[in-house]
């Protein structure tokens, strides 16, 4: 996306691990809350193409657009690009014996997944993330 929105602070979204647990479905709940990693290849959006937006599977923040989501070949949706810079936040992970960049959800701090620097588009990013902590808002 060349039209890259800054856009101003949202409220967070806190909730009790409790309550989180009542509205997400236990998968939702492994990757978001406890950054749990869905098995490759599994999810629901690894290899689907339609045209929308992908929200926050926890807080209905829009987090990827379809435009910016490619084929990586890794078992998990992967795009070159976030929706907005202000959409996601990232931590560095040191867990797995790897160091690695964690993307969260800036809004509710969900665990999304990993961004890498092997992605293919001008800025080489790719963020690879689990199907269950987004859901598709289709166009
Ligand atoms: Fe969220």
């Amino acid at each position: 996306m060349t039209d890259t929105k800054q856009t101003a602070p949202q409220s967070k979204v806190e909730k009790s691990e409790k309550e989180w647990r009542a509205e997400l479905t236990p998968m939702q709940y492994a990757v978001l809350r406890e950054k749990a990693t869905e098995r490759p290849f599994t999810g629901e959006y690894d290899h689907s193409f339609d045209p929308g937006t992908y929200v926050c599977a926890g807080c209905g923040q829009p987090l990827f657009s379809s435009d910016d989501k490619f084929d990586s070949g890794c078992g998990w949706p992967a795009f070159s690009a976030p929706a907005s810079q202000s959409a996601v936040a990232e931590e560095r992970d040191g867990s797995h014996g790897m160091i690695r960049t964690e993307v969260l959800c800036s809004k509710c701090q969900g665990h999304l997944g990993h961004v890498f620097d092997d992605g293919p588009g001008p800025d080489g990013l790719r963020y690879c993330i689990n199907s269950a902590a987004l859901k598709l808002d289709p166009k």
